[in-house]
This record gives structure tokens, sequence and C-alpha cells, in this order.
């Protein structure tokens, strides 16, 4: 059985897409902070060829494949899967109906989150609901025969079938180090490096409750973490064999506890492996003595999630952070060295214009190494998405197909959110307070800045065009 793992593509598509089979956050926005490498389809291709199956992965967007020839490749194929993005779920529709006569699987947040829909309108024949690995190891096995493979969905024709669900792989070691020789690793950028870019994730899950995400479809409550071994391996092969020396710690939350990213760091340190390094990070988790370890180790940039300064709005949508803690974090991560960037959310239930512009006054306070204005929308297999299911639904097919706010979380209005957006980034980079933070440092170190403008570009890409 020959098989080939796809990111989606639209005609005319012109931006990458956000997305992963196994990143369960990434479901299909454009990402302000880089290219993102198809992590969960290394994943997913790694198992397979370890198991004897011919497998090709595909990113035609970044690999300039068009439309129409990437269903010509696709036709070489018995099956062909990939997941679900919320930005061109059309052209993945049309994908597949080029191709009925193979076997069509869709992974993903996405698509787990809407597979009883997918299914019943026939924009695919199988599901593999949550973590992909097994149950598409198992389906090539049975020659793509879902039947009672844990994990999936299907349509035998009548009926929607759901078969039993798949644990969680228990022991994420046993899985092989991700295929990345069988992608163009060059292709794949962070906007603080602006060189190629490894992905690596170190564990799956969040036990966080944060209404907005998507992390918990796929994986609940649970953090599994692969040993500290296990992820030193792969870096070896990240950096020896693929001459990679940046990389992205894409866990959904690396600062969560501090032995366990001290252990790593210190790994890293005796590993003797060079090579510089960013993560996403929590503010109430971060202490000193995580941060030090961290910079010694050669972590430049955290990115954290302080989504709001307004009280009411962290409460609704179950952030579980306080200002204070934005507040300490911030400050001790610049202490230590390491550039803290922070992500911030307009337009979520219950937020008013004036919280909106509350929050940019705070982050101009705050003065982090770059601020990222995001419109909130109800990403599939959130708490924010269920909630209004059926209104999105009935959009899947247009509403978030365009790069708008129109399927926006709260009661503002998509222009009104638009409008807000474009003002948050003037408020913010005109600042006098950023624009002397970016001038001292122009004089100290040049290239400090030069990520800075990176991200404004794609930003202002996404707002404007
Ligand atoms: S902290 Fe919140 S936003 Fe971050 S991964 Fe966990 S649930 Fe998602």
């Amino acid at each position: 059985m020959k098989i080939i793992l796809l990111n989606p593509i639209k005609r005319g598509q012109n931006f990458n897409v956000n997305v992963d089979a196994v990143i369960a956050r990434h479901t299909g926005s454009r990402s302000k902070g880089g290219d993102f490498s198809p992590l969960g389809l290394t994943y997913i291709a790694a198992l397979l060829r370890e198991n004897g199956f011919d497998v090709r992965v595909l990113d035609p967007y970044p690999e300039r494949i068009g439309f129409d020839k990437t269903i010509e490749i696709c036709k070489e194929y018995d099956m062909v899967a990939m997941p679900l993005a919320t930005l061109n779920a059309s052209g993945a529709f049309e994908l597949f109906e080029n191709l009925k006569d193979k076997n069509r699987v869709f992974l993903g947040t996405y698509a787990s989150s809407v597979a009883d829909f997918l299914l019943a309108k026939g924009r695919c024949d199988i599901v593999a609901i949550g973590e992909p690995e097994e149950s598409m190891l198992e389906l090539c096995k049975s020659g793509g025969n879902p039947e009672s493979i844990k994990g999936l969905f299907y349509y035998d024709g009548k009926n929607v079938v759901k078969n039993r669900a798949r644990p969680l792989i228990e022991n994420l070691d046993l899985l092989p180090v991700p295929a990345r020789d069988l992608i163009r690793n060059e292709l794949y950028s962070e906007v603080i490096f602006g060189k190629p870019t490894a992905l690596l994730l170190g564990a799956r899950g969040c036990p966080f409750p944060c209404t907005f995400c998507a992390t918990r479809l796929m994986y609940g409550k649970s953090v599994r973490e692969r040993s500290v071994e296990n992820i030193t391996k792969e870096l070896r092969d990240i950096i020896e064999n693929h001459h990679l020396e940046h990389i992205f710690f894409i866990d959904d939350t690396f600062t969560i506890t501090e032995k366990r990213v001290v252990e790593l760091c210190d790994a890293i340190i005796a590993s003797g492996l060079k090579f510089k390094w960013v993560c996403n990070g929590r503010v109430d988790r971060v202490t000193p003595v995580m941060l030090r370890a961290m910079k010694r180790a050669g972590c430049i940039e955290i990115r954290y999630g302080v989504e709001s300064a307004s009280k009411e709005v962290l409460k609704k949508i179950k952030k579980n952070i306080s200002l204070d803690q934005v507040d300490y974090a911030i400050k001790e991560t610049k202490k230590t060295g390491i550039a803290p960037s922070c992500f911030f959310m307009i337009g979520n239930p219950g937020e008013t214009v004036e919280d909106i512009r509350n929050t940019v006054s705070y982050a101009i306070k705050l003065k982090p190494y770059y601020a990222v204005f995001n419109i909130s929308i109800p990403m599939p297999g959130s708490e924010l998405f269920d909630s209004g299911t059926e209104t999105a639904l009935k959009g899947l097919d247009e509403k978030y197909d365009t790069v708008n706010s129109s399927g926006a979380s709260g009661a503002l209005s998509g222009e009104v959110l638009n409008k807000e957006l474009l003002r948050s980034y003037l408020r913010y980079y005109l600042n006098p307070n950023y624009l002397g933070q970016l001038f001292s440092q122009l004089i100290q170190s040049p290239s400090d800045v030069v990520p800075v403008f990176r991200m404004l570009l794609r930003g202002a890409k996404e707002i404007l065009f």
C-alpha cells in the first residue's frame, strides 16, 4: 500500500496554514510566529515507514506545488491523509472530491471535532480521531479497511460508524524519531531566527482549561512527557543529520515544572549539542532557577500567552493567571537575558472595546520583546467552539475559509474587531515607550530588531490582505 500524507491546500492559496496532525492547538490559522514544518505528518510517516510501508510527505504550499499538481501527485497513491485546516477546508474538500477511488482520511483536531459532519456529507471516507499514529498504522496494516480499528470513524455507505476510542499512547518514547528526511527542512523558519527551524514536541497535552484552546480535545487534561534521553536523541538527529541549529520546542507549555525543565536543560548542555531555541511558556510556572537553566542551555525567547489585561476576561476564558504573575514572569525573563514575547487576544466573550484598549495599554507598560494581537476565533476542539457548534458548522465551508473575524467569539462585530486589531498594533508599535526600546536594541544589537519586523510584516499581511 502506498500512502501520501499531506498538508491541505486550496486553489490560489498564497499563505502558509498553521495546521498539524499531532500539535492539537494548530487547527489552521495563519501564524505570525513562523512557517511551521509538518511535524505530525513526519511522526506518522516514520511509524509507517518503520513498518515497511511506502510513504511520502507533501507540503504543497511551501513546496510551491499548485492545487492541480497536488491532485495529480495524490492519484499515484492508495491512501491520502491530511489534517483538515480552518483556513482552507474548501480546498481539502475539493481535493478529496477528485480522489474518490482512494482511501481518503482526515486527521487532526478540526476533523476530530466535526467528524460526523464530514463523514455524513461525504467529505472523506475515514477520520482518525485524536492522536493519529497508531490508528494510521493499523489502518495501513488492514489494507485501508477501518472496521473495528480503534480511534477511527468512517462511513459504511449507510451510516457513520464510530469505532471505540483509542487510548493515548502511554509511552511516547516508543515512537520513532520524526521522518525529517521526508520533508524539505529548509522551507520552515521562525521569525526570531529567520533561518531553517525544526519543531520538537517534548510532551503532549496540557492540564489547563483555557476555553479558546483546542488541545483538550486530542489530549484531555493529561500531559505525557518524553524522557530527557529520548528528546536528546531527537535533538542529535536534528542537528547532526539534518544540520538544523534552530529549534522551537512546540510543547503546549514547555515551562510546566521546574524539575523537568532543569533536567532537560542540563542534558542539552551535557550533550555538547550547540543550537538556539525558543519555547512557549506560562507566566505562572516560570521560576528564576528554571529561567537560568534555560538561558544556559541556549534559550533565546519565551512566548507567553497573556491574552488580556481584564481580570474578568481572563476568568471567563479560564486562563487561570493573574496580572501580578504576568509582571513577575516578564521581569524575571528579561533579567535572565531571555527575550519575553507576549500574545494577546481580542474579542473574547464578555470583552468590550474599552477592555481591548486597556489590554494594549497594559502591553505598552509591560514592554515585551514583541507583542502579537489576534482576534479570538472559536477554534474547533475548543470549549468556545463547542458552545457555538451549530453556528460554526453552518459556516464550515466558507466562514473559516477566509481570513476574517466572522467566527469571532464575543459580542463585538468582525468590523469592530478588525479595526481594533489594527489600532492595537499601531498603538503598541508606534508608542514612544516601545520605539525607545527598539532604538536601544538597534544601537546595542541591530540583529535583535530584525525578528520584530519579520513578525510585523506577517501581521500586516494578515490584517491588510
Ligand atoms: S495553557 Fe491554555 S492555551 Fe496554553 S496549551 Fe494549555 S490550555 Fe492551551
